[in-house]
């Protein structure tokens, strides 16, 4: 197996990760860290959660050290980031895995005051992470220049396309220069990643670690059939009479994440929310707040959510299905992160029954549906699976976990069948409330 030191990163950066307590890099970093440090342009499909933050960061630091200090409001690596949280969370990885190495390193992104961004940036930067909308602003200020940019990475590039930054991306590619080396990071290979790529990069060497729009497999998904109205009560239910950890929960939209958190509070669970709507320092602080332990849910949008790095993470849960399918895949790599396993469960009422086949579509597999005890839904999921395997789904099975009798399937690595019950095949009416 490769160990870092196998893989070119100097004495000072394989201290650094020691004393982090890594012991082997993960496999996006044992393909990435060479091909950074040989200079080609890279694209790579890795999701969060696979270690893809120390895969550039770290042959990043490295190559920063010969390539000379950048001159006044010049930059010389620059990583462009769908969000803040994720901004942050680069910016402190830069911060710990380069502890000890010379460098200005500066993150600037939205919702915070652009004045002190602009005085730091005068004097010259290694290494600026930057969400695009904030970095255009700093750029029409005159407050940095891109023409010496030497290394360019995109992260969650799938992200800030579905975010709509393509015409921000394109501003920014045109202020860099020609010579340069780029790198760009997705969740997955789309037909419209592949083709910003041929906009962006040259050559670059290909890598993957997961196949491509599949879940890993650590994660033990399941899908709890509930009718909408009883999402909430259900959600209290797991929560209390499980005695869950901490829980991170998804809500598709704003409205819906203050709604849930506000519910949960009211049941005596310690919850906060966060989404665009709030300002950047009750995010910040409702984000550490989870991290301490002292919030045990945090209920989170799925523009939030990206970025927010949890070690060991026990339990995500979908309180509804995202529209865009592969958000779901980028929720669940909340949890079941660097080699810890997790559950993530899907409250699923009837009404988002095409969204779960979308879902299953994309990760190829079929989700175990489970009902609880007191929440049979009186509107039940279709059976209609994805065809994954050929396989005949097995026969009804009860299942006994934790505290509450389930019905259905019971496979914990999510590659099952789901269990049929009578009536299961009614057609899915529109959802209450
Ligand atoms: P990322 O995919 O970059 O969001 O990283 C996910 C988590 O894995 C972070 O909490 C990292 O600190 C952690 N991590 C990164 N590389 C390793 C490694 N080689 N061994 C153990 N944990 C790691």
């Amino acid at each position: 197996m490769t160990a870092f030191s196998e893989l070119g990163l100097n004495t000072k950066l394989i201290q650094n990760i020691t004393a982090k307590g890594y012991e082997k890099p993960s496999p996006i970093q044992a393909k990435a860290i060479p091909l950074v440090l040989a200079g080609g342009d890279l694209m790579a499909a890795a999701q969060t959660g696979t270690g893809k933050t120390a895969a550039f960061t770290l042959p990043i630091l490295q190559l920063l050290k010969g390539a000379g200090r950048p001159g006044p409001k010049d930059v010389t690596c620059l990583i462009l980031t769908p969000t803040r949280e994720l901004a942050a969370q680069i910016a402190d990885s830069i911060k710990s895995y380069g502890s000890g190495i010379k460098l200005n390193s500066q993150m600037v992104c939205g919702g915070v005051n652009i004045r002190p961004q602009i005085r730091n940036l005068a004097r010259g930067t290694d290494v600026l992470v930057a969400t695009p909308g904030r970095l255009l602003d700093l750029l029409g200020q005159g407050a940095l220049r891109l023409d010496h940019v030497k290394m360019w990475v995109l992260d969650e590039a799938d992200r800030m396309l579905d975010m709509g930054f393509i015409p921000a991306m394109r501003r920014v590619h045109a202020e860099l220069p020609a010579k340069r080396q780029t790198l760009m990071f997705s969740a997955t290979f789309s037909r419209d990643i592949e083709g910003l790529a041929g906009e962006f990069l040259h050559k670059p060497q290909k890598i993957q670690v997961t196949p491509a729009n599949t879940t890993v497999s650590r994660i033990d998904q399941q899908v709890y059939s509930v009718d909408k109205a009883r999402k909430t009560d259900l959600l209290k239910h797991l929560v209390q009479s499980e005695q869950w950890g901490q829980v991170l929960v998804f809500s598709r939209t704003k409205y819906g994440a203050d709604k849930i958190s506000r519910q949960l509070s009211k049941a005596g669970i310690s919850s906060d929310s966060i989404h665009g709507d709030k300002k950047q320092g009750a995010r910040t602080r409702s984000l550490k707040q989870f991290k301490d332990g002292r919030l045990q849910v945090l209920v989170a949008t799925d523009i939030a959510a990206r970025g927010i790095d949890i070690q060991q993470l026990p339990r995500v849960v979908n309180f509804d299905l995202p529209h865009v399918a592969e958000d779901y895949v980028h929720r669940i790599g909340r949890t079941g992160r660097a080699g810890e396993t997790g559950i993530a469960l899907s409250l699923v009422s009837a009404d988002e029954v095409s969204q779960l086949q979308k879902i299953e579509k994309l990760i190829k597999k079929s989700i175990p549906r489970q009902e609880i005890d007191g929440f049979e839904p009186e509107h039940r999921l279709p059976t209609k699976e994805v065809k994954t395997s050929g396989k005949r789904p097995p026969r009804k099975a009860k299942a006994k976990t934790g505290a509450h009798q389930r019905r259905g399937a019971s496979s914990s690595n999510g590659d099952g069948q789901p269990a049929r019950r009578g009536g299961q095949n009614r057609r899915p009416s529109r959802a209450r409330a």
